[in-house]
């Protein structure tokens, strides 16, 4: 079984940088009051694949799916990477962690998220709910705590008062959503960039200006052109998140680790996706009309 290699990043705990997500395919299935077998099953094929980097959110409906397939593995508890984010509970983070560890069954998580910015109508609200998420990290029911969706302006706002920097941010991120130098002011401040939607070259805005170099590139090293878009991520120093149904494309996905871009491939693919914008989610709070 290849293993997702893992990276040991500031203010962070070493994290496999490839890493399965049971949002977006996933969450419409569960959410019900029953549990959706077939969400544990496609979570234990990921385990026993090799994956060990677990992304979750309340919002997605799959936690406790999630815990069972965990429980279930019989791998142990810290070889696993959970993250669990914040979005419906944040009016009370302290109780929204206990729900969610009840869900997953676990005494902590590896990362837990804001999942996005967009409640707070002020610096201040955005403050104080960073100091809560404090509070989850200072208790030990999150071993790190972080951020998704936020912009510069929402980073620079809780770093003003922040006694704990925010280990990471899960934004999206693919060729044609590259977010200026969005990634270099993370690096600056010391934040880890999680990128999900790698993919979306391929399947919600395919037909674009990198189509050809992923398709070279996938040819050159033997591999699919999945492949290329999640290397063209992590060859960037993203922790990249991706899903999937099938068992296949589970394990064609773990080649990763067999190849690297070139700094020119990842210029290239890089230079020809900013010929096209395209982003998936949170459209409307990013892009209003
Ligand atoms: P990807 O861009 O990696 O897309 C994965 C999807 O692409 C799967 O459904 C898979 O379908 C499909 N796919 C893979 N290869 C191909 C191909 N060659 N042709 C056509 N379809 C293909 O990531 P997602 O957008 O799914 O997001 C991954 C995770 O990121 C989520 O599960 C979630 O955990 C997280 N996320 C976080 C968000 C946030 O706001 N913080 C928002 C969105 C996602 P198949 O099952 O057929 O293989």
């Amino acid at each position: 079984m290849a293993a997702v290699p893992a990276v040991k990043l500031e203010n962070w705990a070493s994290v496999p940088v490839l890493g399965y997500g049971t949002g977006t395919a996933w969450y419409k299935k569960a959410g019900a009051k029953d549990i959706d077998q077939e969400t544990v099953d496609a979570v234990a094929a990921a385990i026993s694949t090799g994956y060990r980097h677990l992304d979750s959110a309340e919002a997605y409906g799959t936690e406790k799916e999630l815990g069972i397939a965990i429980k279930e593995s019989n791998v142990k508890r810290e070889d696993f990477f959970v993250t669990a984010k914040v979005e419906k509970g944040i009016g009370d983070i302290q109780e929204a962690i206990d729900r969610t560890l009840r869900n997953l069954q676990l005494d902590y998580v590896d990362l837990y998220l804001i999942h996005e910015p967009f409640f707070a109508k002020s610096d201040e609200e955005l403050q104080s709910k960073w100091a809560e998420m404090e509070k989850v990290q200072q208790s030990g029911r999150a071993r790190s705590i972080g951020v998704s969706n936020f912009l510069q302006p929402h980073l620079k706002a809780i770093m003003k008062t922040a006694s704990i920097k925010p280990a990471a941010n899960q934004i999206e991120f693919h060729p044609y959503l590259q977010h200026g130098d969005l990634l270099a002011v993370h690096r600056r401040l010391g934040i880890a960039v999680e990128g999900y939607s790698p993919l979306t070259p391929l399947t919600r805005a395919k037909g674009g200006p990198v189509d050809g170099v992923v398709s070279r590139l996938a040819m050159k090293y033997g591999v699919s052109e999945g492949n290329v878009l999640l290397r063209w991520s992590i060859d960037q120093d993203v922790v990249t998140l991706t899903t999937s149904s099938k068992e296949e494309r589970l394990k064609e996905f773990l080649d990763v680790v067999k190849f690297r871009l070139t700094a020119e491939e990842v210029d290239e693919i890089s230079r020809l996706g900013r010929e096209k914008h395209f982003r998936a989610f949170w459209k409307s709070k990013f892009d209003p009309d």
